[in-house]
């Protein structure tokens, strides 16, 4: 990251204190978010290039770089994986970022390309739902599929001699907790690659790479971009020789990020902070108010001092979320609490500015009770928000 403002600022002052030493080789993450990827500036050019829409470039004689043909690179995804980078692994060197379409053309990315016929992998039980799905494609290529819970890592009784492992904490929707350092350790030690999902979690939130993680993969339609109006996929490499064959997947797979959205999700990383702060506070507001409520059973947050997952989460997460899951008595109360909600939208997927929730069950693919909710605090007032989830939850035992 440059900060060429800084480095004047100093000069002018002479010598740096300490201080502002420390905080230049490490400014906090509102200064990484709102200056994350940006080019040097360039007089008369603006801050973030404008999206750059090109089948091909232009390309006399030689075939040379960096821009020959539009699925293989494009500036505006450069400068967003530049960023994404800055802020999965900051000040880390030979760190990699390739973005695609969605998150499951990078979920599916690191799996395909890094397995062959004959290896094994080690997937949550408990994961996204498309995971199984991948899982049944791995197995049609004669790829060994084991599965374990995401909570008490319980995955690592199952790790000997797997090529890769999977992890995705917070799982989504049951929101386990399992140790990323621990089972990265154990790995390791057994020269088996770890991926984790941070689609929950967002970089803010948790630096899997930090933690041990060879890959650092997410969907970054969710919290990281948080308008709910694009679909954007990223994975974060440790080594360059993983990350080639990651992009070499992007290439024959083409499943690449048009440049208006990667350029959309680049714009959103500027308020990211703001975005999640916001949010993870309301997620905690709302998780609160639950806590004494008779009709809601399972409630889960990572961010509660009394949740399951609190202690492993604290360890190693810097923030705990947006989402929020919890069970009503059954499939009617949860779907008079969903129509009572004013302020919260009845929709799939989280992270957005904008709260949703659902009834997960309604979808069918994961294991979950009919009254089972997951709900992603937005950016709304806390105190609006708190309110519209207690007075739909009156309105809903009213009903009964
Ligand atoms: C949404 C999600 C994905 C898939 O992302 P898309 O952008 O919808 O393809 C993968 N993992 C987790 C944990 C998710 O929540």
């Amino acid at each position: 990251m440059n900060h060429p403002q800084r480095d004047q600022h100093d000069g002018d002052r002479g010598a740096p204190t300490e201080a502002v030493r420390a905080a230049a080789s490490r400014p906090g993450d509102g200064t990484r978010a709102v200056r994350a990827g940006l080019p040097d500036p360039v007089k008369n050019e603006p801050p973030l290039p404008g999206p750059v829409f090109a089948a091909h470039f232009h390309l006399p004689g030689a075939v040379e770089g960096p821009y020959t043909y539009g699925r293989d690179t494009n500036p505006t995804w450069t400068l967003l994986e530049r960023a994404i980078g800055e802020l999965e692994a900051p000040g880390q060197d030979g760190v990699d970022t390739v973005v695609f379409a969605s998150g499951m053309a990078a979920v599916s990315a690191v799996l395909l390309s890094q397995t062959r016929a004959g290896d094994t992998v080690v997937l949550p039980d408990d994961g996204y739902q498309a995971l199984p799905l991948v899982r049944e494609q791995l197995e049609a290529y004669g790829v060994h599929v084991r599965t374990a819970p995401t909570g008490d890592d319980a995955q690592l009784a199952v790790l000997d001699g797997a090529r890769l492992l999977w992890i995705e904490t917070p799982s989504n929707p049951g929101l386990d907790v399992c140790d990323i350092r621990r089972l990265a350790e154990a790995a390791r030690a057994g020269g088996t690659l770890v991926a984790v999902d941070n689609t929950l979690a967002t970089p803010l939130g948790q630096r899997p790479l930090d933690l041990g993680a060879d890959f650092s993969v997410a969907s970054g339609t969710k919290g990281l971009t948080g308008h709910g109006d694009l679909l954007l996929g990223y994975v974060v490499c440790r080594d360059p020789r993983l990350a080639a064959a990651v992009r070499r997947w992007r290439k024959i797979v083409g499943a690449i990020p048009g440049p208006m959205e990667a350029w959309l999700a680049h714009r959103s990383l500027a308020t990211l902070q703001l975005r999640a702060q916001r949010q993870w506070a309301n997620a905690l507001a709302v998780a609160e108010a639950l806590v004494d409520r008779g009709e809601v059973a399972g409630l889960r947050y990572p961010g509660l001092p009394s949740d399951p997952s609190h202690e492993p989460a604290a360890r190693q997460m810097r923030g705990f979320g947006s989402v929020v899951s919890f069970t009503l008595p059954d499939r009617a109360h949860a779907e008079r609490f969903m129509a009572a909600l004013q302020l919260v939208e009845d929709a799939t997927s989280f992270g957005g500015v904008r709260s949703t929730a659902e009834r997960r069950g309604r979808w069918g693919g994961d294991a979950v009770p009919e009254g089972f909710i997951r709900f992603s605090a937005g950016a709304e007032d806390t105190e609006d928000l708190v309110a519209d989830v207690l007075r739909a939850l009156e309105s809903a035992a009213a009903g009964a």
